[in-house]
């Protein structure tokens, strides 16, 4: 998944005609206050942090200025942010619109439908999981006729837009749909997609190219900005490491085992955050590495769902064991063990003798670790 931040969606809609704010991305204040004082980025204008994780608006990450002094200042305060782990390296200065209206469309792939899916609301500039359902129009895209004028009418009706507000919407409908092919999207994104004035304009881009077709886009390669520095250390490493949003660390062996948990823990009412493959590995140093990583990621809790094949439980306890000492105390997380298969009983003996929790039944681990982690969020200073 190649997700690309703000600027370069918004550099690719421009690219094919779809109407954006005038802007400039910077990396330190200095640049932001000759971006404003060169009037290469109109005044009043807004701040936003280039990072991946959306709620920026909520989360102080989108600021306004209106003057080169405070755009600097602004640059400055956000630059210094970490946004939900993710430290800002790049901001984006633009000319602050008039909004009239927030709205809301985008182009996805729909799997399980096997279309391309173009959703639009008249709620927009919020997260579109919060909206209600009846106020989201799905028209499902023929991927050989394209999108459809009367389609097209069934989006202007649902945003509530007529005439030349209408019009200007048509347009870039075609432009996104052409965009989702081209580009090779699974997502193209536009929330907020503003009415200024009497035409619509992209305030905000999301696009994510599909893994399968980054070989056709090598303009990409340098883009890394859809992996965490954790994950990116993780890369290195050669150690299988994702971050979701959640607060739960998941490690486990083998990707069927680590997605099972994923679910297992979502069902007990756990989110998971980090998660971890430790694959077919036994050689120590590399599950010390993935445990020191795990810390780093601070979860409130870890649950560790291990399954002894031929690499015996006993085997993986003692390595587990070993690895666990080398995390620093003050870095040291609540943890749940589950181990089965090849000698598990051995196992087990273990990791409860080295002080880990750890048991056969996956029900009782889930609902456990959930808890740890809820009493930990409750009280974040207290250790578990
Ligand atoms: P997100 O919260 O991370 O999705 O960031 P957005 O790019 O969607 O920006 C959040 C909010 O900032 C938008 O919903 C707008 O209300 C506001 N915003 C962004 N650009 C402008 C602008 O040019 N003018 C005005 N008035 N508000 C803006
Ligand atoms: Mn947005």
């Amino acid at each position: 998944m190649v997700k690309l931040a703000e600027w370069r969606g918004k550099e690719i809609f421009r690219s094919y005609g779809i109407p954006v704010p005038r802007g400039a991305v910077v990396r330190s204040p200095e640049d932001a206050r000759k971006a404003a004082e060169s009037g290469s980025v109109p005044l009043p204008c807004v701040v936003k942090a280039q990072v991946l994780a959306g709620g920026r608006g909520k989360g102080g990450a989108v600021r306004f200025a209106d003057s080169p002094a405070a755009a600097a200042e602004a640059a400055q305060a956000i630059l210094a942010l970490e946004f939900k782990g993710e430290k800002v390296r790049e901001v984006l200065l633009e000319e602050k619109l008039a909004i009239a209206k927030e709205l809301y469309v985008s182009i996805s792939l729909d799997r399980s439908r096997r279309v391309p899916l173009l959703m639009a609301s008249a709620q927009g500039g919020v997260e579109i999981e919060t909206v209600d359902d009846s106020a989201l129009l799905r028209v499902e895209i023929d991927p050989f006729a394209g999108l459809l004028a009367y389609e097209k009418r069934r989006v202007a009706a649902a945003l509530g837009v007529s005439g030349p507000v209408r019009a200007s919407l048509d347009r870039l409908l075609d432009q996104l749909w052409i965009v989702f092919q081209k580009e090779d999207a699974e997502l193209v994104e536009i929330n907020p997609l503003a009415i200024v004035g009497d035409g619509v304009i992209a305030l905000d881009a999301k696009v994510i190219i599909e893994d399968d077709a980054a070989f056709r886009h090598p303009e990409f390669n340098e883009v890394r900005d859809d992996r965490t520095p954790l994950e990116e250390i993780a890369r290195e490493q050669e150690i299988a490491f994702v971050q979701l949003d959640g607060d739960i660390g998941v490690i486990a062996n083998g990707a069927g085992l680590t997605m099972a948990t994923l679910d297992v823990l979502t069902q007990y009412g756990g989110r998971p955050g980090v998660f971890l493959d430790l694959g077919g590995t036994d050689d120590p140093k590399k599950v010390t590495q993935a445990f020191l990583l795990m810390a780093k990621a601070r979860p409130s809790a870890v649950f560790l769902n291990i399954f002894g094949g031929v690499t015996r439980c006993d085997t993986v306890a003692l390595g587990l064991v070993d690895a666990l000492k080398e995390v620093p105390e003050a870095e040291r997380f609540p943890l749940v063990a589950r181990i089965r298969g090849n000698n598990e009983a051995r196992g087990i003996e273990i990791l409860r003798a080295a002080g880990v929790g750890a048991r056969t039944d996956l029900k009782e681990c889930a609902q456990s670790v959930v808890a740890a982690a809820a009493g930990r969020r409750v009280a974040p200073g207290a250790r578990a």
